[in-house]
């Protein structure tokens, strides 16, 4: 059994939705035991929603009008392109016309009401992934691909946390095998929605933006499948961003710890988090184009090609627009509880530190949320000497085994001779050495390092 998930650039027009029904007649080839199609909203659908929601919010009931007249518009152009029957044509446009006239009435009680809850704009967010998954149930059918309907509110069931919910995992796996495992005696294929889930009575609700993926993660443990496919628009991870170097070349197979590292500094493929259910449960994850379906793409899993091991670094990613912190203060000299100090005070203000290096007297931090930046130095000027950088950026080079081998940090580093490094952050993790320097060193930086590991000579 596979599950084959399709991001909203997946399913951005007719051109792309049909890509996905020959990618799906392929899969089916591969999954004999089932296919369970998971689909994100057509490309910029559920930002349309969001957006028709705040207008009438801000009482601009005719601009969320607009906004409904170009949802309309896309799915219909998509809907008549794809589509040579009538009939099919007819079906599809009522259920679009009837779910836009639901969609027209919840705008209208914002804007009466003037509020906007977390749980009405999950009711509306839904409609993206109800329309793109029924366009693609019913294209299979008109090219005669055996498929059936599912939706995913029956399975997906969440606790009541609207518009970041949790899923309630054997709830799921409980209504997976009495209403989805049994579809699959009589079908080969399954199309539901990603991102939309319910609440045990039924309300509707969302895992938070981008959460199809979490969608694929959380079915595909249920339904215990073979791997997950997440169908994109690009080839997979790779070494470093190509659009600053262009050289960079996509990586085969990534742990997830590496695939995590990768994520949070600016790998904006997937988070991988959000699959983290399946990868936990040894179900392999692969990151696939669907506007390149021949290529490998990357391999996320807990098992790694031990030749990858002898590679010195896997690749490199950043972030910029950091901000560091230091602090410095003769107390810290062999006493005890200053750090928590200091911790206790980004707690205060909910502010997540990324990097620390700390000295005898000395604390170097990192974070990327400014919000409470004022109070924080405010409170930590009572207990030391602060200073404050902008414009920063963190450089992290993913690798192998850092504790055991010699020469990553003396490659990193000497290829940065002439770069300014304001901080230095490794050994917390075996796979992990970051360091900061000014925004714009960073392009610069990340280009000598990626040329001195990874230029084919
Ligand atoms: N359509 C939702 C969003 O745009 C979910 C997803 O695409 O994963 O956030
Ligand atoms: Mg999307």
């Amino acid at each position: 059994m596979l599950v084959v998930k399709f991001g909203g650039s997946s399913v951005g027009d007719s051109n792309s939705f049909k890509n996905v029904a020959s990618i799906v007649e392929q899969a089916i080839v591969r999954s004999s035991d089932g296919l369970l199609v998971v689909l994100s909203a057509m490309a910029g659908v559920t930002n349309l929603l969001i957006n028709g929601a705040n207008q009438a919010l801000d009482q601009n009931l005719s601009e969320s009008c607009q906004t409904i007249e170009l949802i309309r518009q896309k799915h219909e152009l998509a809907i008549n392109e794809l589509f040579l029957a009538t009939a099919c044509k007819q079906e599809l446009n009522l259920i679009l016309e009837n779910y836009l006239k639901e969609l027209f009435i919840l705008y209208q009680g914002i804007s009466y009401l003037g509020e906007l809850s977390a749980k009405s704009l999950d009711n509306i967010s839904k409609y993206g992934e109800l329309l793109s998954s029924n366009i693609l149930y019913r294209y299979l059918l008109s090219l005669n691909i055996k498929a059936d309907y599912l939706d995913v509110r029956e399975v997906l069931i969440t606790d009541n946390s609207y518009s970041k919910a949790n899923p309630l995992m054997s709830e799921i796996k409980n209504k997976v095998f009495d209403k989805v495992i049994p579809k699959f005696k009589n079908t080969p294929v399954i199309v539901t929605q990603g991102f939309i889930g319910a609440t045990q009575s039924g309300s509707t609700t969302t895992l938070g933006r981008g959460g199809s993926d979490y969608s694929a993660a959380i079915l595909g443990l249920a339904l215990r499948v073979q791997a997950i496919e997440i169908w994109t628009d690009v080839d997979g991870m790779m070494t470093c961003d190509p659009r600053v170097v262009p050289n960079a070349t996509v990586i085969d197979e990534v742990s997830f710890e590496e695939a995590s590292e990768l994520a949070y500094f600016g790998a904006k493929v997937l988070h991988p988090l959000t699959i983290r259910p399946a990868v936990d449960n040894n179900i392999p994850v692969k990151i696939l184009n669907s506007k390149n379906p021949t290529h490998k793409g990357t391999l996320i899993s807990n098992w790694v090609n031990p030749d990858l091991n002898k590679a010195l670094i896997r690749a490199i990613a950043f972030k910029t627009g950091i901000t560091a912190i230091f602090v410095s203060s003769p107390k810290m000299l062999m006493a005890y509880g200053f750090l928590a100090k200091v911790f206790a005070i980004f707690e205060k203000y909910q502010t997540s530190i990324d990097l620390i290096s700390t000295s005898e007297v000395s604390v170097a931090l990192t974070i990327d949320d400014k919000t409470y930046i004022k109070q924080i130095i405010e409170d930590l000027s009572t207990l030391a000497d602060v200073s404050v950088k902008e414009n920063l950026a963190i450089v992290t080079v993913v690798g192998r085994y850092f504790r055991n081998q010699s020469g990553t940090a003396g490659y990193v580093f000497e290829s940065l001779k002439n770069i300014n490094i304001l901080m230095i952050s490794g050994g917390a993790s075996d796979i992990n050495l970051s360091f900061v320097v000014n925004d714009n060193d960073v392009k610069p930086a990340v280009k000598l390092i990626h040329d001195k590991f990874f230029a084919k000579t």
